[in-house]
């Protein structure tokens, strides 16, 4: 195969951000004239595999093995390299998430494999594909091309990028890879998966987040918000001044040095839509904006925006879902 997806689950789901890559490379295929196909590492991926096999790809592979029950670095590291060796994929794609970021630099390493990381497009129609990566807090482009021209490339591509959305359904043939994995080397034991405090949440994964910034005043307003996301089933996230001033975890911050989200309703509360924050968020598929301020960047973004006190509006919208 030309172009090899390696899937990301977690308890028999598929990361949503999986589906973005399936897209990206879908694109890719048509557009270059080539193969793709899906990897499944892990121990019991039967739900997993059948989502995939459901989707236009040309297989999927599934390496099962009982070291890659739970994601270790170390075991998902070889798993990759031995496939990598044997199917000879000219480009291995993935989702940009906390675990691509923990393992793909082992294996770009291990193999000599040039890495194209955070990528969110890419223009084909050259002599090689581009890819397109954002640098300086998203103010400039960068434009990568592997300059290997022979072999391998890994890219993994920042959420948002694609639409899940737009994942193309069609019918893979399933096949299995029987992996040899020796014992660990060094036996890297992972603890529970990306967990940076006991409040961390990956927000990259939600489809309904309400965020909050420093128009919300004080940190005593914040059960107003807290409401207004458990009665919409969403997430809270925050810009930086919220984290800097101690009212959140800086788990919960959207943005440059923050988290990059994508879900279908962003609700955004007192956020001006600083370049920094806009990063991490437009590529949400709704964005609603609340602020005093008619003026302010956000509503540039905005689908749909509410020129008001984020107090006056947030308890009213609270009410009305309640009453729903
Ligand atoms: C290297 C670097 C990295 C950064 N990374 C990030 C990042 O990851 N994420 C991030 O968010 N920022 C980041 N920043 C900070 C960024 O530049 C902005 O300062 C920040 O995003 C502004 O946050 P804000 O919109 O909450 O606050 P402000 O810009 O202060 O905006 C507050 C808004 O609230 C409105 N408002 C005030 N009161 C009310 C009210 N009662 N009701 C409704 N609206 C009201 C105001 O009109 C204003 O528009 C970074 C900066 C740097 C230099």
């Amino acid at each position: 195969m030309d172009i090899l997806i390696v899937a990301e689950h977690r308890q028999g789901e598929l990361h949503r951000m999986t589906l973005e890559a399936v897209t990206a490379a879908q694109a890719f295929a048509v557009e270059l004239k080539l193969s793709s196909a899906a990897l499944v590492l892990g121990d019991d991926v039967d739900a997993v595999r059948a989502t995939l096999a459901a989707l236009d790809l040309g297989e999927v592979l599934v390496a099962q093995h009982e070291r890659l029950r739970d994601y270790s670095s170390e075991a998902y590291t070889d798993a990759l390299c031995q496939v990598i060796e044997r199917e000879q994929p000219a480009w291995v794609f993935l989702a940009h998430t906390y675990q691509a970021r923990d393992f793909l630099p082992r294996v770009s390493g291990r193999m000599g494999l040039p890495l194209l990381s955070d990528i969110i497009a890419y223009r084909s129609g050259g002599e090689r594909p581009v890819f397109i990566k954002q640098v300086y807090s998203g103010r400039l482009s960068a434009e990568l091309v592997s300059t290997v021209s022979v072999g391998q490339c890994l890219v993994s591509f920042q959420a948002a990028a694609y639409a899940a959305d737009s994942v193309r359904a069609g019918s893979a043939a399933v096949r299995d890879f029987a992996l040899e994995l020796t014992a660990p080397v060094v036996g890297i034991q992972a603890e529970a998966p990306f967990q940076e405090s006991a409040e961390a949440v990956d927000l990259a994964g939600a489809d309904l987040i309400v965020s909050v910034g420093r128009g919300l005043g004080s940190e005593e307003n914040l059960g107003v918000i807290k409401q207004l996301a458990s009665a919409l089933g969403a997430e809270l996230a925050c810009s930086r001044p919220v984290v800097d001033a101690g009212w959140m975890a800086a788990s919960r911050q959207v943005g440059s040095s923050g988290q990059t989200v994508s879900p279908k309703l962003y609700l955004a509360l007192g956020i001006s839509g600083a370049a920094q924050h806009l990063v991490g968020m437009k590529g949400a598929k709704h964005i609603i904006a609340i602020n005093k301020d008619a003026e302010a960047p956000i509503f540039d973004v905005a689908d749909y925006g509410i020129v008001a006190d984020l107090m006056d509006v947030a308890p009213r919208l609270t009410e009305a879902l309640k009453a729903q």
